[in-house]
């Protein structure tokens, strides 16, 4: 509290997007409208269900909100749920030797639904449909869903193979009645439209822990927080090795400066999960080379532009494995 001025903790994200809707009159040309923030929000949850990055009481969800019409909840859920797949398999978890188990709900009317019938049907439907169009399983739980609405559930497994809720799509009926969202109609009649909750990624803290488990640390190239990491064989080489990083400042490298045996390095660099080690001595300075060694203990020697080039097209490709010594 400062100046008399009183602070709150937001609990979700919807309530102000639906505010921000309806700050000015939408006419049925205007929608979709979609809005959507990396939303910080706080739960006050009891100290024995805090479990690691799986629940905690302040997380960031990619929130969004779509404002549609009835005739387009289709489209919308097509699209958000393709999205989905395409976001996710940038994390490998469509990949066949990735092994992630993401497991696709379908939690449908409850029996305490508000809402007009007709619309869950079609939404139950039409969001069957979609996931059959990925060719993805998944299950249906009956009467799973919010009062507001259907409900898709993306669950993946921690290592000790309970389930935790990622991304989530959810159609709502009910919030833009509760808070009066309209908007103008073809006949200039008032009307009343249809939201999507939807969380791609869910918190980036939930989808981090099990992501952070199913890599053990070994994470793609892309996403490692140091990417390569440059040892010299002895303090004599150590300018190269600052050369060389330099070279490469596109990417994450950290020059190893201390003197240890390169035996002491290698090992350090392989239990720091570093993707790519540059070893480099007399004859690599001499011949503007590097070798090259990966988490998989393969080794070549290359020219440090070669290196760089099948890095940087690694990295942008957001490649699950590492490709360069394959
Ligand atoms: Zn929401």
């Amino acid at each position: 509290m400062e100046d008399g001025e009183e602070l709150g903790l937001k609990p979700m994200n919807c309530a102000n997007h639906a505010y921000i809707y309806q700050d000015q009159t939408r006419s049925y040309r205007d929608l979709p409208i979609r809005l959507s923030e990396f939303g910080t929000v706080y739960r006050n949850e009891q100290s024995g269900e805090l479990s690691g990055l799986m629940r905690v009481r302040g997380f960031t969800q990619d929130d969004g909100h779509a404002f549609i019409r009835e005739d387009q909840i289709e489209g919308e859920i097509q699209s958000t749920v393709e999205k989905i797949k395409q976001i996710y398999s940038v994390f490998g978890m469509y990949s066949s030797d990735f092994g992630y188990d993401v497991n696709l709900k379908l939690e449908t009317k409850p029996e305490n639904a508000q809402g007009p019938d007709r619309l869950w049907e079609k939404a139950e439907r039409r969001i069957e449909e979609s996931l059959n169009e990925l060719g993805e399983d998944f299950t249906v739980n009956d009467g799973e869903g919010s009062f507001y609405g259907p409900k898709i559930a993306i669950d993946v497994e921690d290592f000790r193979g309970r389930e935790w809720t990622i991304g989530t799509v959810q159609l709502d009926f009910v919030l833009p009645r509760n808070l009066g969202l309209s908007y103008v109609g073809r006949e200039n009649e008032e009307k009343r439209p249809v939201m999507v909750h939807r969380a791609l990624l869910g918190s980036f803290e939930r989808f981090m822990g099990p992501m952070i488990e199913h890599f053990k640390g070994n994470f793609p190239t892309w996403l490692a927080p140091e990417q390569v990491r440059v040892l010299p064989v002895s303090d004599d080489n150590l300018d190269y090795a600052r050369e060389v990083a330099d070279e490469l400042s596109e990417f994450r490298v950290e020059v190893e400066e201390r003197s240890h045996t390169v035996s002491k390095k290698i090992q350090t660099a392989h239990s720091d999960n570093v993707p790519y080690m540059l070893i480099v001595g007399g004859d690599e300075e001499e011949d503007g080379t590097v070798s090259v060694r990966d988490r998989d203990e393969n080794e070549q020697v290359m020219s440090l532009e070669s290196f760089r080039t099948q890095l940087k097209s690694e990295v942008n490709d957001k490649s699950v494995q590492t490709q360069i010594l394959k």
